[in-house]
């Protein structure tokens, strides 16, 4: 699933949910942010130790489950098993057989990834991701939108 950065999210009602749960006003633009794709190129470079960890931090606490999962599309079709004592996150997946699931290790702790969005709110924006983006941001140097960031940063 693939949508270019900053258009507007559609893909399913969690903004509704959203501006229920979190009372977001009805003024609130819902974004597209790191739905990545192999099939389309993104832009890559470096970010902080600071946005790195509350990335993760999000996505640990990412919401809006479905009920399949996705894999990583910007990975080679088969990688490695995961180890639990590769920290820096070597992950994954078979994706051919769907058997396992992409995961991301950071600081000791596994994040299975592919089910579940985070949403994060600054100002009239609402920026919505998939949990994977940790995994593009650390494994394949996705660099998202300047705004995102400072979103991301401004965060508790
Ligand atoms: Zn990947």
């Amino acid at each position: 699933m693939h949508y270019e950065d900053l258009t507007e999210y559609k893909y399913s009602a969690f903004p509704e949910k959203l501006k229920a749960s979190r009372g977001l006003s009805d003024n609130v633009t819902f974004l597209n942010i790191g739905w990545l794709s192999g099939s389309y190129p993104f832009t890559t470079g470096h970010v902080s130790d600071d946005f790195l960890h509350k990335v993760f931090r999000l996505c640990r606490n990412a919401e809006n489950m479905f009920r399949g999962f996705h894999m990583c599309d910007v990975c080679p079709e088969i990688v490695a098993v995961p180890s639990e004592k590769s920290e820096g996150g070597i992950t994954h997946v078979n994706r051919r057989y769907n058997l396992i699931r992409t995961c991301e290790i950071y600081k000791g702790e596994t994040l299975w990834l592919g089910a579940k969005e985070i949403c994060v709110a600054h100002k009239d924006i609402a920026y919505i991701a998939p949990d994977m983006i940790c995994h593009y941001i650390r494994n394949h140097s996705y660099l998202p939108p300047n705004g995102f960031i400072e979103a991301v940063l401004s965060h508790e």
